[in-house]
């Protein structure tokens, strides 16, 4: 069987073990099928339009998504190895969540 893995451009940090990569490419295929994507790929385009700026093509604002998620991944096993707690926070006004780690303070914003 052959693994063919998508890469996004961005270094995979030399600290990441391979056990904690295969678990990241797992999480990003799985969010890469889900709703969650396209919501994010939405949320990203409003954020631009917010701000008055032109967004980029659907292809760049799913590279955006994907490194944002796959950075949140990488970020998470970190902490969750290092036995740090997440709590979540919901703004039911936005739709939008919020996970803060309790130890390092990294927040990570999500579609709901
Ligand atoms: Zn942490």
């Amino acid at each position: 069987m052959q693994d063919e893995y998508i890469h996004h451009g961005e270094a995979v940090p030399s600290e990441e073990s391979s056990a904690m990569t295969a678990q990241i490419e797992k999480e990003l295929s799985e969010y890469a099928a889900s709703d969650e994507l396209a919501d994010d790929i939405a949320w990203l385009k409003n954020d631009y339009e917010c701000q008055g700026v032109i967004p980029p093509s659907d292809k760049a604002l799913m590279e955006e998504a994907t490194a944002a998620h796959r950075a949140w991944i990488s970020r998470r096993l970190e902490c969750e190895a290092n036995g740090h707690q997440f709590t979540e926070y919901a703004d039911g006004e936005n739709g939008r969540g919020t996970l803060d780690c309790d130890h390092c303070g990294y927040s990570y914003s999500y579609q709901w």
